[in-house]
């Protein structure tokens, strides 16, 4: 009885791991199929000047139209795309639609705008893909220096050396790059004042709980004057509300990104955004 029951647990064991490794095939298959099935899709999440209340940014954020599923975000299917390398033509297709994006916003007469993009490290570490970068912008006929590319402090820190001499290749080309999630990684500070970068991009874990949690108000703080006295501009993102906005401004940053000014929108409804005739931080 005892025997039975071990073997039928063991059956349930083995059942289940392969229905989960048969739903990774499935869910590796989908991906792989996506992009030809054109099932990817950006929005477009404004960032603002604190200053001056003006749009001067939108980071291109990738969505997953799925058939079954819906949208999904990605979160739910970088890891795999990163972990089958599908992640290099995926970010490929993100660089271009993005870019291509802006220079149709620059056409239409639109104020002028950065436009930024995630890059991963499978994609960063390919071979010549600062070459391969240029070769996206002329195709586009994007401006080098409407383009920002953001970077994680872990993919940077894989490889410093390597990863600096393709952020200075980038920079030859006139591209801006920008650290995001700052302070979640491991960069040391030293290393920082190498890294040919233009914004740090403070992660919102930091920016949630301000202004009630006095760690996260001291570490925001110091992180905007860190990077003020390297010369970096400074974005605050997941800002929700006022009370946030109100520290940052008093703490210096420059800059806000966040469902507080505006969620992720579609590019009619970010065009539209850019339209109005006038906003301003102080009438939303
Ligand atoms: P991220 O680059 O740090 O992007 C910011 C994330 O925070 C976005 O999530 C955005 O929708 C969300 N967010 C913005 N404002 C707020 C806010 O006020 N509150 C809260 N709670 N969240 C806010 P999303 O779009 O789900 O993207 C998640 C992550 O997926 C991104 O984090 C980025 O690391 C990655 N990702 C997105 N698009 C791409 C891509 O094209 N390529 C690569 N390699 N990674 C991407
Ligand atoms: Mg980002
Ligand atoms: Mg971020
Ligand atoms: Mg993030």
């Amino acid at each position: 009885r005892a025997k039975e029951l071990g073997r039928n647990n063991l059956q349930v064991f083995t059942e289940e791991m392969a229905a989960k490794a048969h739903e990774k095939l499935k869910q590796q298959e989908e991906l792989r199929q996506a992009l030809a099935r054109q099932e990817f899709f950006l929005q477009f999440q404004p960032q603002m000047n604190l200053a001056t209340g003006r749009v001067f940014a939108a980071e291109a954020l990738l969505r997953w139209r799925h058939p079954e599923r819906g949208t999904v975000s990605p979160a739910a299917f970088i890891p795999l795309a990163e972990e089958t390398g599908l992640i290099v033509p995926i970010g490929d297709w993100v660089l271009r639609a993005a870019c291509r994006q802006a220079r149709a916003w620059q056409d239409e007469g639109l104020p002028p705008l950065i436009i930024s993009v995630n890059v991963s490290a499978r994609q960063f570490r390919e071979r010549n893909w600062a070459a391969h970068v240029a070769a996206i912008l002329t195709e586009t006929g994007l401006d080098p220096f409407r383009l920002e590319l953001e970077l994680t402090e872990s993919l940077i820190m894989q490889d410093v050396p390597g990863a600096i001499a393709t952020m200075h290749e980038l920079q030859a080309i006139g591209v801006h790059l920008a650290i995001d999630d700052f302070g979640t990684g491991y960069s040391s500070l030293s290393a920082l004042k190498r890294f040919p970068v233009r914004r740090l991009k403070i992660d919102r874990s930091f920016v949630a709980d301000i202004p009630t949690d006095l760690d996260d108000n001291a570490i925001t703080a110091a992180i905007i004057s860190l990077a003020r006295n390297l010369g970096l501009r400074v974005i605050a993102e997941g800002v929700e509300n006022q009370a946030q906005v109100e520290f940052l401004r008093q703490s210096g940053c420059d800059e806000i990104q966040g469902y507080f000014f505006s969620r992720p929108l579609s590019a009619p409804d970010f065009e539209a955004l850019m339209l109005q005739p006038r906003f301003s931080i102080h009438s939303v």
